[in-house]
């Protein structure tokens, strides 16, 4: 799935005054690796960001992809999934909101709610440490899964 061509042309904005504001370089690599994770719904891991890159930009490579990707986490222009350890994945969308997670076929889908961004953190929590975002995951089976065929991706 991807994004509307005008909130992909946003997120490149984003990007653009990002890398300035940071003294980045903007090289066609970094611009074509964020353009895949920017235009995707799909919360992408690097492998397929990969894959997608190198459609347009031949001479890429996996290493360079977890190298920008690494880089673009810092700067805050994309946000990474789960626990490093795991088979991590990106999200373009950096905005306040929260995921559907389908547990067969692990697709990851985004939602807003007003009142989960609202929600007490327990007091517990902030003793283990500082809160940076809270972002819910609701667990499920999509209604392709549930139906007997899986999306391929
Ligand atoms: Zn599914
Ligand atoms: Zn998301």
């Amino acid at each position: 799935m991807t994004l509307p061509p005008e909130e992909i042309q946003e997120r490149m904005i984003r990007l653009k005054e990002t890398l300035k504001r940071a003294g980045v370089k903007l090289t066609h690599q970094r611009l074509e690796v964020f353009r895949e994770v920017a235009a995707s719904k799909d919360h992408p891991d690097a492998e397929n960001i990969y894959l997608g890159v190198r459609a347009r930009v031949p001479t890429i490579s996996l290493d360079t992809v977890y190298r920008t990707l690494g880089l673009l986490r810092d700067l805050g222009v994309v946000a990474a999934l789960g626990p490093p350890r795991e088979r991590v994945r990106y999200d373009g969308n950096v905005a306040a909101h929260h995921h559907f997670v389908c547990l067969e076929c692990g697709a990851i889908l985004d939602f807003e709610c007003e009142a989960f961004d609202r929600l007490t953190i327990p007091a517990a929590v902030k003793h283990w440490g500082e809160i940076e975002k809270v972002q819910i995951e609701v667990r499920g089976r999509c209604h392709a899964c549930a139906r007997g065929n899986p999306q391929t991706k």
